[in-house]
């Protein structure tokens, strides 16, 4: 699945042709993606500009002129292409599947900046909703949605106030969605192993018993940041056709220092660790035991 350098990167992509551009003509090929579209949905976007194209964790919010925003997510297989007269971008580079089979191009907008952008599925986990502007905050779907990790707000004394009480580990916590937006499991497997933190420590260890962050957790808020900024530098992670917007792949999967790594001899200067897998949640954890403590 996407995580936030994925979207992000879609975002930049997408973002010159949405920006300042009027919806010409919106094309359904469905009625519903992981949800029913919604009602008038082509209407409620046609003839509409789009006055900004943000992100909050792993939605995409197209503000429109008609006070409305177009919330997107990717789901598992969602993807997006961009077709100006001849040319064909295709924003976004995932660790996932995608397709360019029509059968699975869903919905497509022709936008007054001469671009066709064209949502793909295969899966159909994806998500278009249409929601008020002033009643974004409350939607059900942000209500829960924690601070943004690249934002000045989140720093050790937050993440250490959001994990001070919890009694998961390391790794649990931080694929939270209410503690950090936008993370998934390479990620938090990538930002613990550079700030050398066990996964499986208990996340309260972030906090003193007075609930000030420990010195771990100012590690591993600098270790986060990085890891998503070199990430989004790289245009995201990718492993088969992945592609960013001009053309070349995603590679930041050439990074990972434990992701799908098992054996492996551990990056860490001066380790001779091997990178281990362990199932938490019922998903892939990638670590190295000797220097992740
Ligand atoms: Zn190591």
């Amino acid at each position: 699945m996407p995580e936030l350098p994925e979207v992000e990167t879609v975002r930049r992509g997408l973002a010159p042709a949405m920006e300042g551009a009027r919806f010409t003509k919106v094309e359904l090929n469905r009625p519903d993606l992981r949800r029913p579209l919604p009602k008038g949905f082509v209407e409620r976007l046609e003839g509409k500009t789009v006055t900004g194209l943000g992100r909050r964790a792993k939605y995409l919010l197209a503000d429109l002129s008609s006070g409305e925003v177009l919330m997107m997510h990717l789901g598992m297989s969602g993807s997006f292409r961009v077709a100006e007269g001849a040319h064909e971008q295709r924003p976004g580079a995932y660790h996932h599947e995608r397709s360019a089979a029509r059968a699975h191009d869903h919905v497509v907008f022709h936008m007054s900046s001469g671009a066709r952008i064209t949502f793909n599925d295969p899966r159909r986990f994806g998500l278009m909703l249409l929601v008020e502007r002033r009643a974004l905050a409350d939607h059900p779907l942000m209500r829960q949605v924690g601070p943004e990790p690249l934002g000045n707000a989140f720093d050790a004394a937050m993440l250490a106030k959001a994990c001070a009480n919890k009694k998961t580990s390391l790794k649990a916590a931080l694929s939270d969605q209410k503690v950090v937006a936008g993370l998934g499991n390479i990620y938090v497997c990538e930002a613990l192993h550079r700030a050398r933190l066990s996964p499986r420590r208990s996340a309260a260890t972030l906090a003193t018993r007075s609930g000030k962050p420990t010195p771990r957790a100012e590690k591993l808020v600098a270790a986060i940041k990085d890891v998503l900024h070199d990430a989004i530098r790289a245009g995201g992670s990718s492993l088969r056709d992945h592609r960013r917007t001009d053309g070349e792949l995603g590679d930041f999967q050439h990074n990972f220092r434990v992701y799908d790594r098992e054996g492996l001899a551990c990056p860490t200067p001066g380790c001779r660790g091997t990178v281990k897998r362990i199932v938490q949640s019922g998903r892939s954890t990638f670590f190295c035991p000797t220097c992740q403590k």
